[in-house]
């Protein structure tokens, strides 16, 4: 047999690869958003056409990597000046550590006391992110890392199907949809189950289809708003209808979502939909990928207020927490709502000394308790999973709660900083001013999120277009978007690293901005 590495090729190539993301790490602010056009070509034309029957090698395969492929993809995504999508970033304490759990390569499925740790630093890591959020970690017994938000919905919905049905008028008790299949009975209303829910995330219609609730309109309807304002509820209307739906015998889910895709908005009086959601027998879900994270910070928290009151609730960890894909958190109530849904009736032999229990709420201080900890491939989707609790942890010892609060501040500084220069520019209208008089005590927009198109009459028609526009650039990133009927453009700041430059990097940006309209004047584009 060869010997594993006879020339010490790893540890070469390792070499080469510090240096590569070290210089990377120092030029992130100035590399250009996008690769140009023809790179993205090339890179494409470098694919072999089939495996060929000799391999590469490690060090040729290192520099076809570094050479050939990754200048074809996103090279500054994790950069500041990214501002599609929600993407966040990674701090440079995740990046080291997300180094190491590819290094390490931990499955970490399931709980085996005195063999491995990892189950209770995920578990621990679990309860410092409710810290951060200022929740008290007995809100939510159950809890799990999944690969984002839209796994946790897929987990909320679950949940939320398993809840509702045990509880239906028409079902015996307990019913179990999970365990016995999509009931039927002759007086089930049809659909049984149906979702109200505010400009849902899409991510919500693909979990409300997995976990059997369905998602097309007969199912999912617009929770009642108020008529000159889609994103204040009609609390009365939504009162009338969970009532109306109790009486049928229909189970309901509401879902909200804390950091509205296209704006920020937080919504209004979470507590109370809360309350009329436990009045009524409905599950509710809030899906707070990244506006959940406005409660980090003591100014912003009255938004976010009853976001503890959810049935089941969503995070993200690789939006706004600076750690790198794939990351996303979920907490529900109960401890055995998880189980009940992924746990097997009876496991298998080869699992069976691992721990099924649903696991409790741990004591607010001491010690994880490792045997209650339950097997993370009993209360989620996969069996086999990355080490994802790693760079979590890794990110929140290194910057604690008082850099992450920082962290947000900075980042909703410089959004507020952009949304109040395109307010006042004749070239732009800003679509996201925070409504009323809270605008003065809150700022020009809701968060963290601006929302702008070309002003009307002016020469860029549309959101994408402008979009297109701005992107070409390659010095700053943003999404095309519609809004109200009207084409948009998104600029969303959640990486760690913008802001830092303060004054001069919004000059900067608005520089960009201002460009693309003078040159948008002259192209008559
Ligand atoms: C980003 C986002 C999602 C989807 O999250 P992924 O992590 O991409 O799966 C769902 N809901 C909201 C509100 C989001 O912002």
């Amino acid at each position: 047999m060869e010997a594993v590495d006879p020339a010490g090729e790893f540890a070469a190539n390792l070499h080469t690869l510090v240096s590569h993301l070290t210089e990377r790490h120092d030029d992130l602010p100035t590399l250009p958003t996008l690769p140009a056009p023809e790179t993205v070509q090339s890179t494409i034309a470098s694919l072999p056409a089939t495996l060929p029957d000799a391999g590469l090698g490690t060090t040729a395969t290192a520099s076809y990597l570094l050479n050939d492929i990754l200048p074809g993809c996103l090279s500054a995504q994790n950069g500041p000046n990214y501002f599609g999508f929600v993407v966040g970033g990674v701090t440079p304490a995740a990046q080291l550590a997300d180094i190491l759990v590819g290094a390490y390569d931990e499955n970490v499925q399931v709980t085996l006391p005195g063999q491995t740790a990892a189950t209770a630093i995920e578990a621990r890591v679990l309860e410092l992110v409710l810290d951060l959020m200022g929740v008290e970690r007995a809100k939510f017994g159950g809890r799990t890392i999944t690969t984002g938000a839209t796994a946790s919905n897929v987990l909320g919905m679950a949940c939320a199907r398993e809840y509702l049905y045990a509880h239906s008028p028409h079902l015996p008790k307990d019913y179990s949809f999970a365990r016995s299949g999509p009931p039927s009975s002759p007086n089930l209303p049809s659909p049984p189950i149906i979702v109200l829910a505010l400009h849902p995330h899409f991510s919500i219609l693909k979990a409300a289809a997995l976990v059997g609730i369905g998602s097309g309109p007969n199912v999912v309807h617009q929770i009642p708003c108020q008529e000159e304002d889609e994103l204040a509820f009609d609390l009365a209307a939504l009162e009338k209808r969970l009532a109306e739906e109790k009486e049928v015998g229909r189970g309901v889910v509401v879902v909200y979502g804390l950091g509205e895709v296209n704006t920020g908005e937080l919504g209004r009086d979470p507590p109370r939909v809360a309350e009329l959601c436990r009045t009524y027998g409905a599950w509710l879900h809030i899906d707070a990928a990244f506006g959940g994270f406005a409660s980090v910070v003591p100014e912003l928290r009255h938004l976010v207020e009853g976001m503890d009151q959810a049935d089941s609730l969503t995070l993200d960890g690789h939006k706004w927490l600076n750690v790198p894909y794939d990351c996303g958190l979920f907490y529900t109530k109960s401890a055995h709502a998880l189980p009940g849904v992924f746990a097997p009736v009876e496991a298998p032999a080869y699992l069976t000394a691992s721990s099924t229990s649903a696991g409790t709420a741990g004591p607010q201080d001491g010690q994880v308790i490792h045997e209650q900890v339950p097997s993370p491939l009993y209360v989620n989707i996969e069996n086999s999973r990355r080490f994802r609790a790693l760079p979590l942890l890794a990110s929140l010892m290194s910057l604690g709660k008082d850099g992450y609060r920082d962290l947000i501040r900075r980042n909703i500084k410089f959004a507020q900083s952009i949304a109040t220069y395109l307010h006042n520019s004749p070239f732009y209208d800003l679509l996201n001013t925070y409504p009323g008089a809270d605008a003065a005590k809150q700022g020009i927009i809701p968060l963290n999120i601006v929302l702008f198109a070309p002003a009307r009459g002016g020469s860029l028609e549309t959101g994408a277009e402008l979009a297109n526009a701005i992107n070409a650039t390659r010095r700053m990133y943003v999404t095309a978007t519609k809004w109200r009927g009207r084409g948009a453009v998104r600029l969303a700041v959640s990486n760690w690293r913008t802001g830092l430059g303060g004054e001069e990097e919004v000059k900067r940006i608005v520089g960009i901005l201002e460009e693309v309209m003078r040159e948008s004047g002259k192209s008559g584009m």
